[in-house]
C-alpha cells in the first residue's frame, strides 16, 4: 500500500488499461485490451487540426470551447436527436468525456450523495465518485443480454441518491439500452428528482438497434448532463476532445469544476473535431458498418476458439467467457494472456463490485484490422492445445 495516497483513492492502482497496453508493449502481443483503433479517423477531420496549428491557433482557446466546436456540437445534437441547447450557454467543451465525468461528478455530488450506477461500470467512474467524496451503489447487469432486475434498480436508489450515471452504449458490455429501459431510468429519475449523468461517447458505433440519448424522453432534457467526445466517433482518441450539454445551471456547475481541472485543453484538435461532427451521414453510417464487420469477424473467431461469446449491440468490445476454456479467473487468464499465445485482452472483474459476476469474463476490442483480429484469433487457437 503506498502510504501517501489519499483513503479515498486507495482502492483505485493503475488503471487496468494502463496495465495492459504496457504488458502489450514488453511482450510484443497483440493489444486487443485498451479500446483504441489501429488505423486514423478521416483526413479532412486530421487536415482541419494541421491547418488550426499552422494558422497560429496554439494559444489558450476560450474556456468553454472555441465556438466552432460549440455550435457545431449544438448541430449534432439537433441533427441526430432534435435536442435544442444554446451554444453559449448549454454546450461546454472538456478535455475528453473522462474530464466531463470528473467534473460533472465533483461540481454535482458530494459527500454523503449517493450515485447509482450499472456494473460492469468504466473504471473512472468508481474513482470519481470516490474524489467527489460520494458514494457508489451499483445494480448487476447481467449476461447474455445484460438484463437487470427493476426491482434491484429501484432499491438502490434511496434519499441520499443525488445522480443515476448511465452509460449506453455501454462499456465493457456492448449493451445498448433499449428504448423502455432508458423510459424505466427515466421514469425513476423524475420520481425520485435524481440528476442523470449520461455517458453517450459510444453514441455512433451501434449496429442494430437506435441510440436513445435519455434527454430526449419527456420532462429529462433539463435533469441531464449529457457527455460524449469525438475521440470514438472520429478514431482520434489521443486528441481528447470531449463535451458537456446541459441547462445552463448544470453547464455552469460543471465549467466550475472543469476551469480547476484543465482550464482548456487541445485548441488546434478543437478544430478537427468541429469539421468532424458536421460530415454527412454516410461518414457515421460508414463507421458503424465497418464496426459491425469487425465485431462480427471477431466474436466469430472468438467463438472458433472456444469463448461464450456475448454479441455486443454496439460499441468497440466483444466480452468473452473463458470458462469452456478451462478457468474461470479472468484476471489470471489476462495476465497470462501475451505469454500464452502473444494477444492481450481485459479482465471485466475490475469493473465490477459483485466479483463473482465479472470473474470468468474477458473483453477483446474489436476496433483493429481485420489481418490483426485474424491474427489475434489464429493465436488464441493455442488456447485449445
Ligand atoms: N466513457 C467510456 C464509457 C469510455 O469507454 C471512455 C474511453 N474512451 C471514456 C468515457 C473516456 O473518453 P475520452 O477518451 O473522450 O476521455
Ligand atoms: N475507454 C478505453 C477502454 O475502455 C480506455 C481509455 C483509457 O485507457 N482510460 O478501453
Amino acid at each position: 500500500m503506498n502510504p501517501y495516497l489519499v483513503e479515498r483513492l486507495r482502492p483505485f492502482g493503475t488503471t487496468i488499461f494502463a496495465e495492459m497496453s504496457a504488458l502489450a508493449v514488453s511482450t510484443g502481443a497483440i493489444n486487443l485490451g485498451q479500446g483504441f483503433p489501429d488505423t486514423d479517423g478521416p483526413e479532412v477531420v486530421k487536415q482541419a487540426a494541421i491547418d488550426a496549428i499552422a494558422a497560429g491557433f496554439n494559444q489558450y482557446p476560450p474556456g468553454i470551447g472555441i465556438p466552432e466546436l460549440r455550435h457545431a456540437i449544438r448541430a449534432h445534437q439537433q441533427r441526430f436527436y432534435g435536442l435544442d441547447f444554446d451554444a453559449d450557454t448549454e454546450v461546454l467543451v472538456t478535455a475528453g468525456a473522462t474530464e466531463a465525468i470528473a467534473a460533472a461528478l465533483l461540481s454535482l455530488c458530494g459527500p454523503g450523495d449517493e450515485v447509482v450506477t450499472f456494473e460492469p461500470y468504466y473504471d473512472s467512474y468508481a474513482a470519481c465518485i470516490a474524489m467527489a467524496g460520494a458514494h457508489r451503489r451499483v445494480v448487476t447487469l447481467h449476461p447474455p443480454d445484460y438484463t437487470f432486475a427493476v426491482d434491484e434498480l429501484r432499491a438502490a436508489i434511496t434519499p441520499r441518491t443525488r445522480a443515476i450515471l448511465f452509460n449506453s452504449p455501454h462499456n465493457p458490455t456492448g449493451k445498448v439500452f433499449d428504448a423502455d429501459e432508458v423510459q424505466l431510468v427515466a421514469d425513476l429519475a423524475r420520481a425520485h428528482d435524481l440528476l442523470v449523468i449520461t455517458d453517450e461517447v459510444y453514441e455512433h458505433l451501434v449496429f442494430e438497434k437506435t441510440h436513445i440519448p435519455i434527454a430526449t424522453l419527456p420532462g429529462m432534457r433539463d435533469r441531464t448532463v449529457t457527455i460524449s467526445s469525438g475521440g470514438k466517433t472520429f478514431s482520434f482518441t489521443g486528441w481528447k476532445i470531449g463535451w458537456v450539454c446541459a441547462r445552463p445551471e448544470l453547464v455552469t456547475a460543471v465549467k466550475t469544476a472543469k476551469q480547476f481541472l484543465t482550464y482548456v485543453n487541445g485548441g488546434p484538435f478543437q478544430y478537427g473535431i468541429a469539421v468532424g461532427l458536421g460530415l454527412g451521414d454516410d461518414y457515421f453510417a460508414g463507421l458503424a458498418a465497418d464496426l459491425r464487420d469487425k465485431r462480427d469477424r471477431l466474436c466469430a473467431g472468438l467463438a472458433a476458439v472456444g469463448f461464450d461469446v456475448y454479441r455486443p449491440e454496439g460499441t468497440y468490445f466483444v466480452t468473452a467467457g473463458i470458462a469452456p476454456l478451462g478457468t474461470a479467473e479472468g484476471l489470471e487468464f489476462c495476465r497470462a494472456l501475451p505469454h500464452r499465445c502473444g494477444v492481450v485482452a481485459i479482465p471485466n472483474v475490475v469493473f465490477y463490485d459483485d466479483v463473482d459476476a465479472g470473474r470468468s469474463l474477458v473483453r477483446f476490442a474489436c476496433c483493429k484490422r481485420a489481418e490483426v483480429l485474424d491474427e489475434a484469433c489464429t493465436r488464441l487457437k493455442a488456447l485449445r492445445s
